[in-house]
């Protein structure tokens, strides 16, 4: 199974890729988590990257593509993988496809959370005070300007994401405003129906 989840800041990627992650037994590959690392290890990519991250804009595609193809070569990721915050733009998305093509297999789906914008802020802040109730430390771009600058980045940049996997027939929309149970129970029941679409019928090869 080879999906991408897409959704702004704050929909529920990280936690319904971490779930397909377990009931698929393949990896979540986020690159937000892999450049948090790159900046926690201070290495180029990760000098390059802090300020951009900080104050919610986009890394650049060239850092970006050059991590995700070499995370995709991993044996880990040889029979599937979800990835959770790429691509975020339209050569991003490119670029996955010419991997892809090189390497053989197709995406299976991608998987658009759409949420209400209004309560994403919302949600951000009820993450934040979750995560210092337990003494753990709180993202440096979970704040009200650097949220509202990932948000703008997802309108300009990430939303026409959605037409471009429309035209390849990939796109799954599913409401993500429910309870999370309920998104991973619709999520699990799409990637089904796209799958006995594919399937061959009695009779064809
Ligand atoms: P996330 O954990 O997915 O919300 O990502 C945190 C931050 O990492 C984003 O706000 C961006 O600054 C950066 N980032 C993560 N993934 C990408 C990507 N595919 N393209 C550009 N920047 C990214």
């Amino acid at each position: 199974m080879r999906l991408v989840l897409l959704g702004p800041p704050g929909a529920g990627k990280g936690t319904q890729s971490q779930r397909l992650s377990t009931h698929f037994g393949i990896p979540q590959l986020s690159t937000g988590d892999m450049l948090r690392a790159a900046v926690a290890a201070q290495t180029p990519i990760g000098r390059a990257a802090k300020a951009v991250m900080e104050e919610g804009g986009l890394v650049s595609d060239e850092i970006v593509t050059g991590i995700v193809g070499e995370r995709l070569d991993a044996a880990d990721a040889a029979a599937g993988f979800i990835l959770d915050g790429f691509p975020r733009t339209i050569a991003q998305a490119d670029a996955l496809e010419s991997v892809l093509r090189a390497k053989g297999p197709r995406l299976d789906a991608v998987i658009e959370l759409v949420v209400d914008p209004e309560i994403l802020v919302r949600r951000m802040t009820a993450r934040v005070t979750d995560t210092l109730a337990r003494g753990e430390p709180v993202r440096r771009d979970d704040n009200p300007e650097a949220f509202s600058r990932r948000l703008a980045a997802y309108a300009a940049e990430t939303a026409p994401l959605t037409r471009y996997y429309a035209e390849r027939n990939l796109l799954r929309p599913i409401d993500g405003m429910r309870p999370v149970d309920e998104v991973f129970d619709e999520i699990t029941r799409a990637l089904d129906a796209s799958a006995s679409a594919r399937a061959p019928k009695n009779g064809e090869a």
